[in-house]
């Protein structure tokens, strides 16, 4: 028997607001984008937007960056291109650990068969740079990867002073941004840090899908000097360079850089659509103000801080390096995480998010991300969080949360 098309109907989601750690409800914009009619890879008006993804790109992370560009898929498409263009098996790396996403670079990392040396903090905290200093010291290693936000403990790495003490021992440096990038400020230039990766599914307010990536000339370099095999060296009609070669076609970045340049050699089939995305993206960002866009985040973790914590709950992880764009709350002992879970879903068609590892059952995590940085969805987001609470028999001081969030806004 044939499939029956008919079965299933068109696309028709339910109107779902995405409050948790991501991904989060892409702006219209982004959407109406997408739909735009599709053009040839080589096309002039194609490559023209890919040099204005370029240099839409290069202020949201903070950097001039030649190397300014868009790997197509997810964030971890971005993380892994640059770990294994970077890195060569037996190559030491220092990881920065302090949640679930250090351990997915250290895992990404044994695959390449580097040498993994970690710096760790608990979750919750964030490793001080004299401790990075002197894990440096210790180890020597030629690439240190760190994460700048992790949602997984809501927890954001201050990064100042990282690209100094890499160079001084001779290291590159790669760094996770996809939770922060368009939320609270990416400095790529002014950390002195080599690659920054992002995604555009939570701040940015896009879909997942593309992921923003920035090279410094120093890791374009290195890069180039490991290109993927004889062929690659052929196609790109160079001269052969030394060392290990990269281990992946699809990530390969020199490959990838190549096919950005004018040489526009070509590599995989850009993602047109995605590339639509991230353009529009792009441009409400920098359309806001990266300073606007950056308080507005404040503003909504300002407020559903002090909504949290004037219910009577615990507000989760050290209160100077929590990030701004997502909140981890306690889950008060006798209450079941997940029935409010989807009590919120089911009543209020709000999703908030659960926790990993050592944190999966103890919080919430509750994200106020791009599209979703709003006043009112914060406020939504608590006022069904208090009913739901409520109806679960937690004795909380009724109506307090949400006139503490109007307040923290200012
Ligand atoms: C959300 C997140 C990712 C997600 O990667 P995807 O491949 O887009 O799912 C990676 N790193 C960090 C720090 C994140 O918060």
């Amino acid at each position: 028997m044939p499939l029956d098309p008919t079965l299933f109907g068109e696309i028709d989601p339910p109107q779902r607001l995405l409050m948790g750690p991501g991904p989060v409800n892409a702006h219209p914009r982004v959407l109406r984008a997408m739909s735009a009619d599709l053009l040839g890879q080589f096309d002039p008006e194609m490559t023209g937007y890919m040099n204005q993804v370029m240099a839409l790109y290069r202020p949201i992370f903070g950097t001039a960056n030649r190397w300014t560009m868009l790997i197509d898929g997810t964030a971890r498409a971005a993380i892994e291109a640059s770990l294994v263009s970077l890195v060569a098996p037996g190559d030491r790396v220092l990881v920065v650990n302090f949640g679930r996403f250090g351990l997915l670079l250290t895992e990404i990392l044994s695959r390449i068969g580097a040498v993994i040396e970690t710096v760790d903090a608990p979750w919750g905290e964030t490793v001080p740079m004299e401790a990075i200093a002197a894990a440096i010291e210790r180890t020597a290693p030629k690439l240190v990867a760190c994460v700048h936000g992790d949602t997984s403990t809501t927890m954001a790495q201050p990064l100042d002073g990282l690209g100094d003490l890499c160079r001084a021992a001779g290291a590159l440096s790669y760094v996770d941004a996809t939770a922060t990038i368009g939320g609270m400020e990416i400095a790529a230039d002014r950390w002195g840090v080599d690659i920054v990766t992002g995604g555009l599914q939570k701040c940015l307010g896009g879909p997942s899908g593309s992921a923003p990536i920035t090279i410094s000339d120093a890791a374009a370099e290195h890069i180039f000097a490991r290109r993927h095999t004889e062929a690659g060296i052929r196609m790109a009609g160079l001269e052969d360079g030394a060392g290990p070669r990269i281990g992946s076609n699809y990530f390969d970045l020199a490959m990838i850089m190549d096919y950005w340049s004018e040489k526009r050699l070509n590599h995989h089939t850009e993602a047109t659509s995605m590339l639509y995305a991230a353009r529009e993206c792009a441009r409400i960002v920098l359309g806001e103000g990266l300073d606007a866009r950056y308080a507005r985040h404040a503003a909504a973790g300002r407020a559903m801080t002090a909504g949290l914590r004037a219910m009577g709950l615990t507000v989760f992880g050290a209160d100077a390096t929590r990030m701004t764009n997502v909140t981890g709350v306690h889950i008060p002992h006798g209450v079941d995480g997940e029935a409010i879970r989807r009590m919120m879903r089911e009543a209020f068609e709000i999703e908030i998010g659960t926790a990993f590892g050592p944190l999966a059952g103890q919080i919430w995590r509750i994200g106020a991300m791009g599209y979703n940085a709003m006043r009112h969805k914060v406020l939504l987001t608590l006022g069904a969080l208090e009913a739901c609470l409520l109806r679960e028999g937690f004795a909380l001081p009724p109506g307090k949360a949400v006139a503490a969030a109007m307040e923290a806004w200012g």
